[in-house]
Parts: C-alpha cells; sequence; structure tokens
C-alpha cells in the first residue's frame, strides 16, 4: 500500500534560546574562535534533524540553515561574490567574507559595507539581495554545503532532503550590478548548468531528493521570466534526483503555465493554508505521475494545525491522485515560527493549547500523515485531544467578546471620517496650536538609556514599586522636555521612555492579546523578534498612554505631542488570529485606539501621532482586487482610529519608508494633518510624488539619518531643505528627523537637533 509521507520544508536555526543568535554575536565580537562558532552550527544542525526525526517525520529538510541567510549562502555556492568582497586586502576567510555581505566588515584595514537587505516576500524575515554582473559567470564552490549537510546528517543516520532557492527564484529576486542594465533571466541557462552539477554531487553523495524553492510563482511575473523557467528546468530537470518545487505564501494559478516547463520534475509543493482554493488547478495541470505537496501546517503563524480540517485537504488531493501521489507537508519553512512552545512556561494554559510552534507543527505533519496511513484510529487520541482544542479555542470567552462585536455593527461611514475638511481644520488648528512656519518636532522615542532599561527590568521583576517606577518614567520626560525648551523645538513629545517596543507596549495593555517569553523568530541576521499573539477579540480596559502625555501637557508651554502606534502595525507586527479575517482584527484595533486618541484630546493634548510604519509591508503580493480590498480595510482602520477628535486637534501620522510611487494614494487618504516620512535618502522622487498629485496637507520628510551617530551640519540640512522646497510649498513643511531617536545617544541627539532647529530658523527669517 502506498504511503504518504510527511514533510517539513525548513526548521528554524536559532535554537531554542536563541543559540546562533548568542554564538554569531560571540564570534563578531572576538569572544569565541572560528572554530567554536562553526562547532555550535553543527550542534544546532544535529539538534533540529533530530527533533524532526524523533517528530516522525519522513522527509527532513536540510541546508536550511545558514549563519546569516539562506538566501545570501547561495552567493558563495555559485562563486557569484561580488569583487568588493572577494579581493579585499588582507583576503577575508570565507566565512567572514560570507558576513561582511550579510553585515559590512570593519576591521584590520579592510571597510566594506553590507549587502542590501529587504524582505522577504510578505514575512517579516528580510534576504541579502545577492548582485549579479551582466558577464555573470557561475561556478560551483568547493565542497558545496548542501552536500556538506547531506552529508553531515547523512554520518548521523539521517537521509535528508536538501533545500535550495530555485535558479530562477535567485534570479528575480537579486538585483543588477550598480550602473548594469540587463535582464537577468538571460543568465539562466548558464545558471541552471550549475545547479545540475550540484544536484549530480548531491545524488553521487546518497541523496535521493531535493526541494527546489521557487517562490516566485506567487508573484505576478513578466513573460520572460515565465519562460525562464522552461530553459531552466529543462537543464535542471536532467538530474536524476527527486525534485519537489516549492511554492509559498501565495497561490500559483495566475502563473500555471509554469507547470508545463515542470514537468520533468517530481512534485510541485503549495502552499494550502494561505490558498486552499487553488488545490483543484494545479492539480488538473500536474503531469501523470505528478507527485502534490500539499502544504496544510502554517509555517507563517503559530496556531495549533485542526487536524481534521487539514486531513480533509490532504483527502481531497489524495481522491484526485491517489495516495501515492501526495505528501503532508508544513505550507512554509518554519523559519518564521518560533522553536518551542516547550520554553513558554508562564503563558496561560489555557491558550497555551491553542499554539503550536516548530518542534510541535513537525510532530503535527507527522500526525497528519499517520491518520491518513493508517487510519485515524491509530492515532485517535492526538485526533481527540486536536478535536477538544480547537472547540476550546472556537468558544472561549477569550477568543469572543460580544461587547466588542456589537461596536463593530455600530461602526458606521461617517465615523471614518474628520468633521471637516482640511482647509477648515487648519485653520481652526492654527488658533489652537500656535506654531511658526518650518515647525520643528521630533518622531516620537528619545534615547532609551542603559538606565531606563535597568530600570524597567527592576519594576517587571518587582524589585521596585510601581510608584517608584512611576516617578522615575516621570523624571525622564522631564528631562526630555527640558531638553526639547533649551533646543527650541517647537512641538515637543514625552519621549516614550515607559514604552519597550511599540507594539508590544500597547498589546500589554489591550484585552485580546498574549505574551510569550521566548517566542523568537529570525528577523535579519542575528537579529530576532517576538511579536505578541493576538488571540481574541480585542478591546482597550484602560488608557494606556494618557498618563504619561498629560504629565508631559502639564511641564511645559509648548504643544505636546501624543504618541500611538496604528492598528495596521500593532496587526503586523503581532501573530494575527487566522480564525477571523485580518480587516476584522484591524477594525477591533482601531476602535480601541480611537478611544484613546480621544482621551489623549480630552486630556488637553492637541497634537497626536498615530505611527504606520507598517502599512505599505501589508500590502499583498499581487496588484488587482486583493491589493485593493487591503487599501481599503488599512486606510480604513487608520481613519476609523484618527477621526474621533475635533477639527483643531492635529492627527499625524509617521513612514519609515520612502517608496511612495505606487502607494501614494493609500497614504493621501488617510486624511492625516501632518505626515513625517523618512528621507533620509533625500529621494526627489518622493518629492516629486507630492508636487504632482497637489498633496494639500502637512509633511515633515526626514532632514536627516537617525540611524547614523553623524551629526550632520546645519548647512548640510538647509540645503534639504532647499530641495524640498522646490516640490513643497513653504507652509506645508515640517522640519523632523527620519525616525525616533531611541537607538542614539543623548549627546549625539543634542548636536543633530541643533542642527536641525537653526536651519528651520534660517528659513523662518528668510520667508
Ligand atoms: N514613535 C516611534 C519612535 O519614535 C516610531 C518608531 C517607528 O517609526 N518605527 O520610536
Ligand atoms: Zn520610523
Amino acid at each position: 500500500m502506498a504511503q504518504v509521507p510527511s514533510s517539513v520544508l525548513g526548521f528554524p536555526r536559532m535554537g531554542k534560546l536563541r543559540d546562533l543568535k548568542k554564538a554569531t554575536e560571540a564570534y563578531w565580537a572576538d569572544k569565541i574562535t572560528r572554530e567554536q562558532l562553526l562547532e555550535e552550527g553543527v550542534r544546532l544542525r544535529k539538534e533540529h534533524w533530530q527533533i524532526q526525526q524523533a517528530a516522525g517525520v519522513d522527509i527532513i529538510p536540510s541546508n536550511d540553515f545558514s549563519f546569516y541567510d539562506q538566501v545570501l549562502d547561495h552567493h558563495q555556492l555559485f562563486g557569484t561574490v561580488p569583487e568588493l568582497y572577494s579581493t579585499t586586502e588582507p583576503k577575508l576567510h570565507p566565512l567572514d567574507e560570507f558576513f561582511a555581505m550579510g553585515r559590512g566588515h570593519q576591521k584590520n584595514g579592510v571597510d566594506v559595507p553590507a549587502l542590501e537587505m529587504v524582505k522577504w516576500f510578505d514575512s517579516n524575515y528580510h534576504y541579502v539581495k545577492p548582485v549579479l554582473k551582466k558577464d555573470q559567470e557561475f561556478k560551483l564552490s568547493q565542497a558545496p554545503k548542501p552536500v556538506a549537510e547531506f552529508n553531515e546528517a547523512k554520518a548521523l543516520g539521517i537521509t535528508t532532503r536538501p533545500v535550495l532557492l530555485g535558479p530562477v527564484s535567485f534570479l528575480h529576486l537579486a538585483k543588477n550590478a550598480h550602473g548594469e542594465s540587463f535582464e537577468r533571466v538571460s543568465l539562466v541557462e548558464k545558471l541552471a548548468n550549475v545547479y545540475k552539477e550540484l544536484l549530480d554531487q548531491l545524488k553521487a553523495a546518497g541523496a535521493t531528493d531535493v526541494q527546489i524553492d521557487e517562490p516566485i510563482l506567487v508573484y505576478d511575473l513578466p513573460q520572460n521570466v515565465k519562460d525562464a523557467f522552461k530553459a531552466a528546468y529543462e537543464i535542471v530537470g536532467k538530474s536524476d534526483l527527486k525534485i519537489t518545487v516549492a511554492t509559498y505564501f501565495g497561490d500559483i494559478v495566475h502563473n500555471i503555465e509554469v507547470l508545463q516547463h515542470l514537468q520533468k520534475v517530481h512534485a510541485v509543493h503549495i502552499d494550502l493554508v494561505r490558498n486552499p482554493e487553488q488545490l483543484n488547478q494545479v492539480i488538473e495541470k500536474l503531469g501523470p505521475k505528478q507527485v502534490l505537496s500539499a502544504g496544510v501546517v502554517d509555517g507563517r503563524n503559530i496556531w495549533k494545525t485542526n487536524f481534521k480540517a487539514a486531513i480533509d485537504k490532504v483527502e481531497a488531493a489524495i481522491q484526485k491522485l491517489g495516495k501515492d501521489r501526495v505528501v503532508v507537508a508544513t505550507s512554509s519553512s518554519l523559519l518564521h515560527v518560533p522553536h518551542t512552545l516547550e520554553s513558554e512556561k508562564k503563558l496561560d494554559p489555557e491558550v497555551r493549547d491553542w499554539f503550536s510552534f516548530a518542534v510541535e507543527k513537525a510532530k503535527e505533519v507527522a500526525v497528519i500523515a499517520k491518520a491518513i496511513n493508517n487510519g485515524p484510529a491509530s492515532v485517535a487520541a492526538e485526533l481527540e485531544a486536536n478535536a477538544k482544542s480547537v472547540q476550546s479555542r472556537a468558544t472561549s470567552k477569550r477568543t469572543n467578546d460580544p461587547k466588542v462585536k456589537a461596536r463593530q455593527e455600530g461602526v458606521t461611514e461617517a465615523m471614518h471620517n474628520r468633521q471637516s475638511p482640511f482647509t477648515t481644520r487648519i485653520a481652526e488648528q492654527t488658533k489652537s496650536i500656535k506654531l511658526p512656519l518650518f515647525p520643528t518636532t521630533t518622531i516620537g522615542s528619545f534615547p532609551q538609556t542603559q538606565q531606563i532599561r535597568v530600570q524597567r527590568n527592576k519594576f517587571t521583576k518587582g524589585e521596585i514599586t510601581a510608584e517608584e517606577y512611576e516617578k522615575f518614567i516621570e523624571n525622564e520626560i522631564q528631562e526630555v522636555v527640558k531638553l526639547q525648551e533649551e533646543l527650541d523645538l517647537d512641538v515637543l513629545v514625552h519621549g516614550e521612555p515607559e514604552r519597550n517596543d511599540m507594539v508590544q507596549y500597547f498589546g500589554e495593555r489591550l484585552d485580546g492579546y498574549v505574551f510569550t517569553t521566548h517566542a523568537w523568530v529570525q528577523s535579519y541576521g542575528s537579529r530576532c523578534v517576538r511579536p505578541p499573539i493576538i488571540v481574541g477579540d480585542i478591546s482597550r480596559p484602560a488608557p494606556m498612554t494618557v498618563k504619561e502625555s498629560k504629565y508631559a501637557v502639564s511641564i511645559s508651554k509648548k504643544p505636546m505631542k501624543g504618541m500611538l502606534t496604528g492598528p495596521i502595525t500593532c496587526l503586523r507586527w503581532s501573530f494575527p488570529r487566522d480564525d477571523v479575517h485580518q480587516s476584522v482584527q484591524a477594525q477591533q484595533l482601531a476602535l480601541a485606539l480611537r478611544d484613546e486618541v480621544v482621551d489623549l484630546e480630552t486630556a488637553g493634548v492637541k497634537v497626536i501621532q498615530v505611527d504606520e510604519p507598517a502599512l505599505r509591508e501589508g500590502l499583498p503580493l499581487r496588484t488587482g482586487s486583493a491589493r485593493d480590498a487591503y487599501i481599503k480595510w488599512a486606510v480604513n482602520a487608520f481613519k476609523l482610529s484618527t477621526a474621533g477628535v475635533q477639527d483643531g486637534t492635529q492627527v499625524h501620522s509617521h513612514f519609515c519608508y520612502s517608496e511612495f510611487q505606487d502607494f501614494f494614494h493609500a497614504i493621501a487618504a488617510l486624511d492625516a494633518d501632518v505626515l513625517s516620512i523618512e528621507n533620509s535618502k533625500s529621494d526627489a522622487k518622493l518629492l516629486q510624488v507630492f508636487t504632482n498629485e497637489e498633496y494639500p496637507r502637512h509633511i515633515g520628510p526626514g532632514v536627516y539619518d537617525i540611524h547614523s551617530p553623524r551629526v550632520p551640519s546645519e548647512e548640510e540640512i538647509k540645503e534639504r531643505i532647499e530641495q524640498m522646497l522646490e516640490h513643497l510649498k513653504p507652509e506645508q513643511l515640517w522640519v523632523n528627523p527620519d525616525c525616533g531617536l531611541k537607538t542614539r545617544t543623548t549627546e549625539q541627539v543634542k548636536a543633530q537637533l541643533t542642527s536641525m532647529v537653526n536651519a528651520a530658523k534660517f528659513f523662518r527669517q528668510k520667508y
């Protein structure tokens, strides 16, 4: 009887306690040797393979490990490392060359910047963009990493399925070397030959299978990129290995014709968590013997899989294809979920039972396969426990709050709009908030000093009382306010000393959220984030920021800006629920924030900023109806959160990016009175967009980069402002940094803001 195997597409590499982060950072700081770091890699890989083996996973990945980024690994694998890194003097060890590309290198006379890093599809993982030349040659590295890691697992008695990023995705996700104009897919044949060579080596080492990821199939693709699959897989498909081409984070129906170029591959993997509806169309296009790898265990979120629903999906595929042509798999690599639920000792048992992290998800694929192969009775206990957990979550009071639902039903169209149009509002605001031309402000946070962290820790641990902590925070606010008055800024902030993180802080004060202690996921390189989890309907039991803002208002005569994180950013930087649409969760967050905004106004805060740095990253991967729908509900959430105020209250919003070309209308639709946006690269294109569209409201394009300790001169900032004035009217323009100042020191902030305020004053004189 044919058996349906279980498969994991990739495993998180940080380890149980962010071991890899600790080891790489120790290596960078010269605290451990290269050998020690390499050994830690060996240990982690072994542990992760054995976890999956013990879970009963049939197809276990290798080469999913990386010391920095799996896309960057391919740069060395194919011999395409840019000369800047390969020809340093003195020459770097390959491991250091690798890190140099990922994060730059400044040591022993070598000084090279990092390569560009960008978001991995719509996840919070970031990959390093490979750089390719027009006349690029490819050459397989000596002792290729995928072969070495395959052998390493084999020595442990585990035959793995190596994972590679596919040739077409590699080319598409890379970028052209500076100043070169050419179609990267023109390199596809040369590159495919190197893949073929690699697959032959894997075969010789004893591999039977290989997973080749072509996630770009979920994007809209130009014709030449689609055609490149033909050229690539004619060559790669000659390998004797059984190839599984994997796609994830979307459907591939719009690129379905590409499947005809993949007829030589053994299997196609699709994401049936995100897009279950693609199943039948993909099955129809499979070749007569081709296998479907059914991604039914969510690799992007932390929810326990609903076994019944997952088994139904797999059974639907088996109905059409037969058992010998179906694999049960995770929807994507598990890279995007935390390591194990085991580490969460503080979670309420009720909600803990709803979650599943990487270790648990590996068990889930195995259980689903077993249920299908040996019948439900073979895993009766697991299925029963799962059904109970699913039921508990669906009916829990924590999930469903009738008061929140009732409030959502009462939301009207009018609640999304301010009382009057901008011209009326700004006239009111000019009366209520006295501001000079070219008003200066900051984005919210001031330096988060060591002292702040120490006090916060003490408070969390109960070593100081709430009163003591409050007093400490008030002192911090006083200092920051005093500093801003001395610097002569116009709209002040309280400095956000009480906030650990811009999303966590709000999540901790909202019903419907829970927090973990160890649930870290890799964001880029050694950096990990620990997103809070939205478990149920969200509401605000009490004001969240009013106390601090009110205090700040009370100690200064200058206008004080209240600071909130917007609904979309709260949603995007959390693990969202998977049982209600994200638009519903965004609206709940918006309603909670709306109350906060109104409370701030009542407390005398006349300027309120709602940050939405994650608004753009939520944009669906493809153009069309899904994108339009997102823009509509995301913009509505922002408007709902801010529109409850009087005309005389000024609403600001902030964005940490400047790619507005295809996103301008969404930003404009927010109807914020003032926007502050990143503009450290002094992007004339950004400013041009605002002119072209005759944007009527106020804008503060950042006048200097806060990521650098460098102090910009007054002259430099004047030049920036001059440039801005070519596109924006003087009465529209605000003068502010690019983003919050929390990563800087007070000394740097003083110097930087002095230049900024002086530059603003210069123009005030002039106009
Ligand atoms: N108000 C926040 C701060 O200043 C904004 C941070 C952000 O945009 N990422 O820190
Ligand atoms: Zn920012």
